[in-house]
């Protein structure tokens, strides 16, 4: 495989990085994990920025976020204990959907989620949770909603201009009910069928709101706006869970324009997305 890779830098803070990335601009591309890199180094790039050193693999709580270092292995997610109760488990049972132990253990939560491929099993669960990315120019924080992040311009500026620092999860959805659910072929294909995230606000029975995020099935993980209104203020009971899945084949059906192709996965999302409401309710 070629390449014009003519040096290796090991910054050991967070602005020397960044200050490398303004002064090589085009010129350096950034690693961490490198699970997604091996094939995809541009002829342009003549130095590779190694940011595995980098502070920022923290895990922590306070009273406004739940904050996760952007060079946290998903292994280290998978296995964190606050990880494991913060809104039934749902950050730390997705991230154990990985699908072999080299991405698990090598891939960061921030290469996983600044190239955010359709599979990759981050996206839909930090947008289900109302999340903030933040990045850092080595001038200014940049803190945007987690969808922004997923947009050709954030996915152009992140990893380019920004470095991605943590991912912040509001501290309000820790006691609120989760779910995920994910069909592959196998546990160790990466590429699912359809994958989903649904989060539910919920007292004495009843939905006071919910989040449903799908991904794989489309190209860019997404919210279900339509099925998320019709849970609101709603009973939580497998009723509204099939209401709700029957809106998100309607919607992803809309999104594939009447095409015939993944007419499959689009069912197979109503289907996760049912069963992962109903477990939601009951937890
Ligand atoms: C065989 C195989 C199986 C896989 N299976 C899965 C799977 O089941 N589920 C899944 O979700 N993913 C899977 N992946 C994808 C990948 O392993 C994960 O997405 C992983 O989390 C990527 O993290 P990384 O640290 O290795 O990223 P890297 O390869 O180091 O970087 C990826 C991109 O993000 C940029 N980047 C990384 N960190 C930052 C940062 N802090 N700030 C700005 N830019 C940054 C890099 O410049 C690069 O462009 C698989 C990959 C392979 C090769």
């Amino acid at each position: 495989m070629k390449n014009n890779i003519r040096q290796f830098c090991f910054p050991a803070s967070v602005s020397e990085a960044v200050g490398l990335m303004n002064r090589l601009k085009s010129k350096a591309l950034i690693v961490a994990g490198g699970t997604r890199l091996a094939r995809a180094i541009p002829p342009a790039v003549d130095t590779v920025v190694d940011i595995s050193d980098l502070p920022l693999k923290h895990i922590k709580a306070d009273k406004a976020w739940l904050r996760i270092g952007a060079l946290c292995t998903i292994d280290e997610m998978e296995k964190s204990p606050l990880l494991a109760r913060w809104a039934c488990g749902v950050i730390a049972k997705t991230a154990g959907f990985g699908s072999n132990s080299f991405s698990r253990g090598m891939g960061t939560m921030g290469g996983n989620v600044v190239r955010a491929h359709p599979y990759n099993n981050l996206p839909p669960l930090f947008l289900a949770l109302d999340a903030v990315v933040v990045g850092t120019d080595g001038r200014r924080e940049k803190v945007l909603p987690f969808a922004e992040l997923l947009k050709p311009e954030g996915m152009r500026e992140f990893g380019s201009r920004y470095l991605l620092t943590e991912v912040r999860v509001p501290a309000r959805t820790k006691k609120w009910a989760a779910a995920s659910e994910r069909l592959a072929l196998t546990k160790s294909d990466w590429e699912s069928y359809a994958s989903c995230v649904v989060v539910v606000d919920r007292k004495g029975g009843v939905c006071r709101g919910g989040a449903i995020a799908v991904s794989a099935v489309i190209p860019r993980a997404a919210r279900m706006a339509r099925a998320e209104a019709l849970l609101a203020g709603q009973p939580a009971t497998e009723a509204i869970a099939r209401k709700a899945a029957a809106a998100v084949v309607a919607e992803l059906e809309e999104l594939a324009a009447g095409s015939a192709a993944k007419a499959y996965a689009r069912e197979m999302a109503g289907v996760l997305v049912r069963r992962a409401l109903c477990e939601a309710f009951q937890a």
